[in-house]
C-alpha cells in the first residue's frame, strides 16, 4: 500500500505532518512518498504540479494532500500559480466524484449554524459529480429575437457519467447506513430525468441500499429542517455545489471537514483517491503551530477507508478524534486554545 503525501503551501505541511504521524503509528505496512506541490514546488523546481510529483501521484494507491496557495505566488502567470497544482490533479486522475462527510462530533454542537439538537443528528456525505453539468456545457452569449443580450448555458449529462458517479454513492452508502438520496430536479429538467432513470438502473445491483429521489430545492429545506434524515446524497456539480457548503455550514467548523476526490480507477484495495481538509493554506496563520489539523486527520481516515480498504483502522482513527474532542481539546477554530502538535499528540494517545 503507497500513500502519496503532497503537503503544500502554508499550514499544509503542518496539519498533513500530524495525519502522517496518526498513519504510521496504526502500523499498516503503509508505504508513505512525500512530494512537493503547489507554491513550494514552484519554489523549489519551478512549477506547481511537477511531474515528478504527478508520477509519484500515479503511483501510488492513493494521495494525501495538505493545501496549496501561497502569497508569494499571487504576481505569476495563471498557469503558475499554486492552485492550478489541485485542478491538475483532478484533471490528470480524472477524480470525478467529490465526497464531503458532514457530522457533528459530541461537544461541537454548538459551532453549527442550527439548534445544537438538530445539528447532533447530522451523519451524512454528499456526494457531488465533478466533471459535467451546466459547468461543462455549450455556454455562451447572443442576441435574442427581440435584440437583447442573452447568455446561456446548456445542461447535460450522458448516462456513462451518471453511473459512474452512481456506483460511487451505492459504495460508499454499502460501507455506512445504506441509505442513497439522489437529488434532482427531474420536474423540469430533461437533464435530471437521464440522472434519474440511470439511478434507478444502477440501484439494482445494490439491493441492501435503500433509494429515494428528493428534488434539490426540497432537499436544500430537509438539510435543515431535519438533516439527520440523510446518510449519502447523491447529486450533480451544480446542485452538489451548492448542497455541500451548505452542509458544511449546518456543521460549522472549517478545521473539522475533510473530502475526498474519487475516479474510476481501482486499486488492489479500492478506490484510488485524493483526500484533503476542505480548507486552504490559511497564510494568516501559517508557521505558528495554530492550526487545526483534524480536518486533515480525518482526511487519512477516508483515504484509509476508501482507498485502501482499511476499514477498522479507519473506525479507530475517528473514534479517537471523537475523544480528543469529547475530551475538551479543541482548535482555535472551534473556540479552544490548542496548538497542531498538541491535538495531534492528544489523537495519537487515544488510539
Ligand atoms: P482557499 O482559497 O485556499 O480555500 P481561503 O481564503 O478560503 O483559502 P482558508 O485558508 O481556508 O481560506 O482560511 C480561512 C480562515 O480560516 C483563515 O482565517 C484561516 O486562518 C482559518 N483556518 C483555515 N483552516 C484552519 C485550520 N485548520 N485551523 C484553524 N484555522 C483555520
Ligand atoms: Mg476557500
Amino acid at each position: 500500500m503507497k500513500i502519496a503525501v503532497l503537503p503544500g503551501d502554508g499550514i499544509g505541511p503542518e496539519v498533513t505532518r500530524e495525519a502522517v504521524r496518526v498513519i504510521e503509528a496504526l502500523d499498516l505496512g503503509i508505504e508513505l512518498s512525500e512530494a512537493p506541490v503547489g507554491g513550494a514546488a514552484y519554489k523549489a523546481k519551478g512549477h506547481p504540479l511537477p511531474p515528478e510529483t504527478l508520477a509519484l501521484a500515479q503511483a501510488s494507491d492513493a494521495i494525501l494532500f495538505g493545501a496549496v496557495g501561497d502569497p508569494d505566488c499571487d504576481a505569476l502567470e495563471r498557469h503558475l500559480r499554486p492552485e492550478q497544482a489541485i485542478l491538475g490533479l483532478r484533471k490528470a486522475l480524472t477524480l470525478f466524484a467529490n465526497l464531503r462527510p458532514a457530522r457533528v462530533f459530541a461537544g461541537l454542537e454548538g459551532a453549527s449554524a442550527l439548534r445544537p439538537e438538530i445539528a447532533a443528528a447530522i451523519d451524512l456525505v454528499i456526494v457531488r459529480e465533478l466533471n459535467g453539468d451546466v459547468y461543462f456545457g455549450e455556454k455562451g452569449f447572443r442576441t435574442n429575437a427581440a435584440g437583447e443580450r442573452e447568455g446561456y448555458d446548456v445542461m447535460s449529462y450522458s448516462t456513462s457519467e451518471v453511473e459512474r458517479i452512481a456506483h460511487i454513492a451505492f459504495r460508499t452508502a454499502m460501507a455506512r447506513r445504506r441509505r442513497v438520496c439522489s437529488v434532482d430536479k427531474a420536474n423540469v429538467l430533461e437533464t435530471s430525468q437521464l440522472w434519474r432513470d440511470v439511478v434507478i438502473e444502477v440501484a439494482k445491483g445494490y439491493p441492501e441500499v435503500a433509494l429515494e429521489h428528493m428534488y434539490v430545492d426540497n432537499a436544500a429545506m430537509q438539510l435543515v429542517r431535519n438533516p439527520g434524515h440523510f446518510d449519502v446524497v447523491l447529486t450533480g456539480n451544480l446542485f452538489g455545489d451548492i448542497l455541500s457548503d451548505q452542509a458544511s455550514m449546518c456543521v460549522g467548523s472549517i478545521g473539522m471537514l475533510a473530502s475526498a476526490s474519487l475516479g474510476e480507477r481501482q486499486t488492489a484495495y479500492g478506490t484510488f483517491g485524493l483526500y484533503e481538509p476542505i480548507h486552504g493554506s490559511a497564510p494568516d496563520i501559517a508557521g505558528k503551530g495554530l492550526a487545526n489539523p483534524m480536518a486533515t486527520i480525518l482526511s487519512a481516515a477516508m483515504l484509509l477507508r476508501h482507498s485502501l480498504g482499511q476499514a477498522a483502522a479507519a473506525d479507530r482513527i475517528e473514534a479517537a478524534v471523537a475523544r480528543t474532542l469529547a475530551d475538551g481539546i479543541l482548535g482555535r477554530d472551534l473556540g479552544g486554545t490548542a496548538g497542531t502538535t498538541e491535538i495531534g499528540d492528544a489523537v495519537l494517545a487515544r488510539l
